[in-house]
């Protein structure tokens, strides 16, 4: 079971009360941006097999979202951080180097 720790409220809540809220750290560009732009915004995703970013909602706590950092295949979580974050905090991506090496920031899905 997926449990991640809120870090609005501080509750290590499993995934049954949380929603989940799709891919973070999508890039939405601003007017006079292309088409194709627009469109990988909407839809396309990384859908990783491996370390990945996502959006989740507390909602059946706080009801504030957040964004978490874990492995796909092993469920491992890396940290939780609040949603206001443009990118992982160095703690996080410290922690995914050290369990992958080789794993860099914006390269994930390449590195497992
Ligand atoms: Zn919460």
């Amino acid at each position: 079971m997926l449990i991640l720790t809120c870090p609005c409220c501080g509750i290590a809540a499993d995934e049954t009360e949380l929603s989940p809220g799709g891919e973070a750290h999508l890039t939405r560009h601003g007017p006079g941006s292309g088409d194709t732009d627009f469109e990988d915004y909407l839809f396309n995703r990384e859908n990783a097999r491996g370390v990945h970013f996502e959006r989740w909602r507390h909602a059946h706590g706080c009801g504030k979202w957040f964004l978490a950092a874990r492995d796909t295949v092993t469920m491992q979580v890396f940290g939780t951080y609040p949603a206001q974050t443009t990118e992982p905090p160095q703690e996080i991506r410290d922690r995914i180097t050290k369990a992958r090496p080789g794993w860099r920031w914006r390269d994930f899905g390449a590195a497992e």
